[in-house]
């Protein structure tokens, strides 16, 4: 196996460090900042070296590029806390989604907004009493004729108060098995009869909405994929969520000023940056594998509880070596406290190790 970087990569990687510079000199430095680092500025910025869509396929506008690539830039912006946000999940996910399972329509009207860093995308799953469970879900769209009409709540939809569109998890059927009646929809965020409350978080951020529909109505044709589909392919699109490389570089910077700080001349504290450091190359390992498609299905979900607890470790690293100082209110404090955020979204550590036991390890369901 050779672990050597190509000249190209290296050279992707030097362009890559020099833009995340340059965003997070006039617009910030940011823990998480594919989640916590909103311009859409730099997203046009990024759209402009071809960064955003950089591996979708050339026929949809991407630039067809080896996944690798994709995480080069990533891991250069995360790893520098620049403003990503405003562009990741349409990158990440909605893009990817629309690909696979879109209309011509939708792809020729949705991925060049995308692909220009233009238009903002919210995901609206998780509703107050529906999280893990995502089946156990009860917002609902009717079907009326040449439309939907959508009614219900959401809420932690990351970035509603910004989004164009929200790709929206609801419930289509009452009938038959409750997985078996959910579909996935595109609604635009202008669309009357959506009410949006933004929550502050515990570091002040406010990406965080309950986003209330009454009576909103949209198109049919912004069914994406199956009706009643929307099981497997939200589970699909979490399988590709997890694995990233966004799971395990959000708190680098963070890392890497404590370990200035450090006495390392302490014998437990170099045993300290030592393990978190095999444990940042071992997550990367498991990064790449998932990004080269060489790990085994479902296996993202061992990646993502792997990675996202390597981050909170790192954070009780942060806290041990700073003491006091951690608590003045920088982008240091903000980025401890947004911790345990980590291996909550994008499925929780219980609901990976579930996952990894009965789907990849084939142990009997409890
Ligand atoms: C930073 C952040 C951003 C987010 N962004 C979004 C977003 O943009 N859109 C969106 O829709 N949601 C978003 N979420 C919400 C997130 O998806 C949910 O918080 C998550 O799915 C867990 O659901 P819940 O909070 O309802 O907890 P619950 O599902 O109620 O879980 C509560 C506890 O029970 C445990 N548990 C639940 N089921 C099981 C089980 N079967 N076995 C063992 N233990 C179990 C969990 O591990 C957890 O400890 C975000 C969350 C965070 C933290």
């Amino acid at each position: 196996m050779d672990f050597e970087w190509t000249p190209d990569q290296i050279a992707l990687r030097a362009k890559a460090a020099e833009v995340a510079a340059s965003g997070v000199a006039r617009f910030g430095r940011h823990a998480a900042s594919w989640m916590n680092g909103y311009s859409k500025e730099f997203s046009r910025e990024l759209s402009s070296h071809g960064w955003i869509g950089l591996i979708w396929p050339t026929e949809f506008g991407g630039g067809g590029r080896p996944p690798i690539e994709r995480l080069i830039v990533g891991e250069e912006m995360i790893k520098a806390g620049a403003p990503i946000a405003a562009s990741w999940f349409g990158d990440r996910q909605m893009g990817p989604a629309l690909i696979q399972y879109g209309t011509k329509e939708q792809q020729e009207k949705f991925l060049p907004g995308i692909l220009a860093g233009e238009t903002t995308w919210c995901i609206g799953m998780s509703e107050p009493n529906s999280g893990s469970d995502l089946a156990s879900l009860s917002t609902s769209a009717r079907d009326d004729g040449d439309e939907w009409v959508i009614n219900g709540q959401k809420i932690w939809t990351s970035f509603g108060g910004e989004a164009d569109y929200c790709y929206l998890i609801c419930r289509t059927s009452s009938d038959g098995p409750p997985h078996a009646g959910i579909s996935e929809i595109i609604v635009p965020m202008n669309t009357p009869g959506i009410e949006i409350r933004k929550i502050t978080d515990m570091t002040t951020n406010r990406h965080f909405c309950e986003v209330f529909y009454t009576d909103v109505r949209v198109p049919k044709e912004n069914l994406v994929g199956q009706i009643g589909g929307a099981f497997s392919q939200t589970m699909r699109q979490l399988e590709h969520e997890r694995g990233g490389i966004d799971r395990l570089v959000s708190t680098y910077f963070l890392f890497q000023e404590a370990c200035a700080m450090a006495d390392t001349t302490d014998d437990l504290v170099r045993q300290e940056i030592a393990k978190l450091e095999t444990g940042y190359r071992i997550g990367r390992i498991l990064v790449m594998r998932e990004v080269l498609k060489q790990a085994p299905a479902g296996f993202s979900a061992a990646t993502k509880c792997f990675c996202t607890e390597h981050q909170q470790r790192v954070d009780q690293f942060v806290s041990t070596v700073m003491g006091a100082n951690a608590m003045i209110w920088d982008d240091t404090a903000k980025g401890l406290a947004y911790s345990p955020g980590y291996t909550i979204m994008g499925g929780t550590s219980n609901v990976m190790r579930n996952i990894l036991g009965e789907r990849v390890l084939g142990l009997a369901k409890i």
